[in-house]
This record gives structure tokens, sequence and C-alpha cells, in this order.
């Protein structure tokens, strides 16, 4: 399962990124945070990404590439990733392109997490970080405080607010969101692999709505997969052959405009009665003018129209 989750600053796709990894057991893949780690560690990467990111720019593409080409080829990502934050412009996305076409891997879904300018700015200002990573809770002043100021609810550490948080940087980093990353949304359109939820309302709606256009838009090929395995172990190496083969292209994601809803399974259609031989249309017609006809003496009574309800007075 390959995917990058599209979305502005604050637009909670790190959040949703979490979930999804706990329930599909695929690493995600935030350049923000390998970006963090490597500013905290003070590596040498970390020093060159500092500036732009306090600034609120883009670290340049070199440094990101280079850290997700070294990430992607860990064996955890073997099985899929979920990318956070990464493409964030053209080029970046032309070069993931490239690198996942050498591996034969390409690109299954842009799932675009869309959310307004006003709620992102509140979202962003707001956003406290514990500071115990292993507990990673994320709480907001204005939307979900914690019961004790500056206190993790789940584990009593501190909590931190992020540099690039404040007022001024985060209006820098939406500006480079629109002019920078937002032309994705038509780059991903226009490969067929470009999907959307509205990222506003209960944490958990936004994920399912995800996961359902997830089932819809992967899952189908995995599932077929799997059968193609199952009738190979039948000794229906042949067709299972066939099967994986029609699978494949299916990895591209037919058009929706908006966030499918979630498709209920289809019903299996309903068994057809055996028809009896059509009869000829004269006795067809026949027949119909038969029934019509009312018998004689007993006219039929009419439908009575519904009483209506009386009005209260
Ligand atoms: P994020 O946590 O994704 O909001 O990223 C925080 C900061 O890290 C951004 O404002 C950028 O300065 C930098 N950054 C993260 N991802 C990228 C990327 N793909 N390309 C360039 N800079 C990035």
């Amino acid at each position: 399962m390959r995917i990058v989750l599209l979305g502005a600053p604050g637009s909670g796709k790190g959040t949703q990124a979490k979930q999804l990894v706990e329930k599909y057991k695929i690493p995600q893949v935030s350049t923000g945070d390998l970006l963090r780690a490597a500013v905290s560690a003070g590596t040498e990467l970390g020093k060159k990404a500092k500036a732009a990111m306090d600034a609120g720019q883009l670290v340049s593409d070199d440094i990101v590439l280079g850290m997700i080409q070294e990430r992607l080829s860990k064996p955890d990502a073997k099985a899929g990733f979920i990318l956070d934050g990464f493409p964030r412009n053209i080029p970046q996305a032309q070069s993931l392109d490239s690198m996942l076409a050498r591996l034969g891997q390409p690109l299954q879904l842009a799932l675009l997490v869309d959310v307004d300018q006003e709620v992102l700015m509140k979202r962003l200002t707001g956003r406290r970080n514990c500071s115990n990573a292993a507990c990673g809770a994320i709480y907001n002043i204005y939307f979900s405080s914690p019961k004790t100021a500056n206190k993790c609810d789940k584990c009593g550490s501190s909590l931190t607010h992020r540099s690039d948080d404040n007022e001024d940087t985060v209006r820098k980093r939406l500006t480079v969101y629109e002019q920078q990353t937002a032309p994705l949304v038509s780059y991903y359109k226009a490969q067929n692999k470009l999907r959307s939820v509205k990222g506003v309302g209960a944490v958990g709606e936004i994920f399912k709505n995800m996961c359902d256009i997830i089932e819809v838009q992967i899952r189908p090929l995995a599932n077929v997969m799997g059968q193609a395995a199952a009738a190979v172990g039948k000794g229906k190496a042949a067709s299972a052959a066939k099967a994986s083969a029609k699978a494949a292209p299916a990895a591209k994601v037919a058009p929706v405009k908006k966030a499918a809803p979630a498709k209920p399974a289809k019903k299996a259609a309903p068994k057809k009665v055996a028809k009896k031989p059509a009869p000829k249309k004269t006795a067809a017609k026949k027949k119909v003018v038969k029934k019509a006809a009312p018998k004689k003496g007993k006219p039929k009574a009419k439908a009575k129209p519904k009483a209506k309800a009386k009005k209260p007075k």
C-alpha cells in the first residue's frame, strides 16, 4: 500500500497517518519528523535544514530527497508506506515517481485532507506536543486543551510549542503550501490518483472516511492477489497468474471527484427464477384484458383515499 497524504500544515494528516499505521501496519514516513530529529541530533543535515524550517520555508529538495530515498529503502517500507509531508512541490513529486518506478512500486493513492485556512491557523498556533516522544500526544489550546496547562494528560510530561508554530511562521508556511504544494493536487488528479476527504469534524469520522477510500482504491487489488495465491494452492497456477496479471493495472485508481463515501458491499444479485417460456404476445394481451374486466354485479371498490390526519385545533 503506497500512499501520499496531501494537505496543508495543520490539516491533521500527521494524526491520521499515525492511525493508518496502526490499522494497516505500514510505516509513516514524515519528512518533517525526520528533519526535526536531524535538527535535535545536531547532524550536518539538521544544521543545514534548521534555518529554512525556522523561516517557514522548504528545505532544499536534495536534502529531502536523500532522506526519503534512504528511508524508503529500509526493509519495513517494502510492504508499503504512508508519506506525510512529502512531496511538497512538483519536482519532489516527479523524483518520487521516478524513484518508485525504478523499484517497480508505483504510488497507488494521493489522499488530500482538505481544511480551510482560518481553521488551519488556529490549529497550528494552538498546537502543543507532548515532549515525551514515546507518548506523542498532541493538544490544542483552542480545541483540545490539556487538563493542566502545559502538562500531558497521558504521561505528565511537559508540552512543547513547535518553534515554527508561531503566527508569523505559520502564515509563511501556509503561503508556501499554496504556492508550492497545492499544485500537487492537479498533478495527482492528472494521474487519476487523487482522492480527498474533508479534514474537519471528529478525528474518528475523518479516519473512517479515509479508510473507506483506501479500501475502495487499494484493497480490491490486494484481494485479487490473495485469490490468485489461493488458486495457486489449489493447483490452478495458470488461472492465478492470469488473475494477478489482470489485477496489476487495477492499481490505477478510477477517478472519483469527491471523497468516495463508504460503498456498502454489493449485495449478491438475487437468484433469477427460472423463466417460463414467454407466452405469445397476443395471448399475453388477452390475459391482461381478462384480468382488467370487472366481475358482473360486483363493481370493484375503489381504493379509498387515505384519511387525512386531523389537524389539531
Ligand atoms: P511539517 O512537519 O511537515 O509541517 O514540516 C516542517 C518543516 O520541515 C516544513 O515547514 C519545512 O521547512 C520542512 N519540510 C518538511 N517536509 C519537507 C519537504 N518535503 N520538502 C522541504 N521541506 C520540508
